[in-house]
């Protein structure tokens, strides 16, 4: 009996090691009365430092804010990269990861994602009258972040190119500025965010090269179904009563720096 009893507990553990050994995060956010979110902080108009308050907000940040409401606790947020994010939610430091994230089917070998919560595509950022199609990049030298989507997608596009990972993309940007690269690339949602905040934009444009579909999921640690749950549940409320097109307007409208079209809904997949 004693021996299968430890058979037993030796299967549960392994079987179950993903996400138990994190145990139940939707219970542990509620007794804790906090959920820990990693976010960007120099991804404008997701996650970015808002210069009077110093506080992060941003499109991301008002997703988190209303699943925190929902879940009837505070939100604390946690700067995350590219790189960073999945290791952050593995080790255990943060909870959620809502940092503009393409669900991927390899991310998802890792983590869970929710429903997703924003679409775009990747493009290219460049100076004005220099690119107006995918051969002008052909061998040159393009900025983009570590850890994103968007390194592996150009250099499957642009396999001559010559790949220059950042920490962040205001830095592959500043490369662009300084002329040590001649295309920064990533999601045209975040290369709207960097040219919407760049003192100079007139010099820079978006050309209209895509090179893929992004869509955005909140990334939960594997088997965490309890938390997906709430999350889902929370995004499909958002849809409904108005308040995820209303944080769109408020970040993406065309008043802002920033305007894009919304051109999904929110919906179980
Ligand atoms: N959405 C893409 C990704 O998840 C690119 C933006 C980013 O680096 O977060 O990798």
């Amino acid at each position: 009996m004693k021996r299968w009893g430890i058979v037993l507990l030796a299967l549960v553990f392994v079987g179950g090691l993903s996400a138990a050994a994190w145990g139940d995060t939707l219970a542990d956010v509620k007794a804790k009365g906090v959920l820990v979110v990693g976010i960007k902080d120099s991804a404008p108009p997701f996650g970015f430092i808002d210069q009077t308050t110093r506080e992060i907000i941003g499109y991301d940040v008002d997703f988190c804010k209303a699943i925190a409401k929902k879940l009837g606790v505070k939100l604390e947020i946690k700067a995350v990269t590219s790189a960073t994010r999945m290791p952050q939610l593995a080790a255990g430091n943060i909870d959620l990861i809502a940092a503009t994230m393409t669900i991927t089917a390899e991310r998802a070998k890792q983590i869970d994602f929710s429903y997703t919560y924003f679409l775009t595509g990747q493009k290219f950022l460049t100076k004005k009258g220099t690119v107006n199609a995918l051969v002008d990049l052909v061998g040159k030298k393009i900025g983009t972040a570590k850890g994103s989507t968007s390194e592996q997608n150009a250099a499957k596009a642009l396999p001559t190119a010559t790949i220059l990972s950042f920490d962040d993309y205001p830095s592959a940007f500043l490369a662009l500025q300084q002329g040590k690269v001649v295309a920064v690339t990533t999601d045209e949602s975040m290369l709207a965010g960097l040219l919407g905040k760049a003192p100079n934009k007139e010099a820079f444009e978006i050309p209209d090269i895509r090179i893929s579909d992004e869509p955005y999921g909140l990334g939960i640690r594997k088997g965490d179904k309890g938390l997906l749950d709430a999350v889902n549940a929370t995004l499909l409320e958002m849809e409904k009563s108005g308040e995820a097109a209303k944080i769109f307007g408020k970040w993406f409208g065309p008043k802002t720096d920033t305007p894009l079209q919304r051109t999904f809904k929110i919906m179980a997949q």
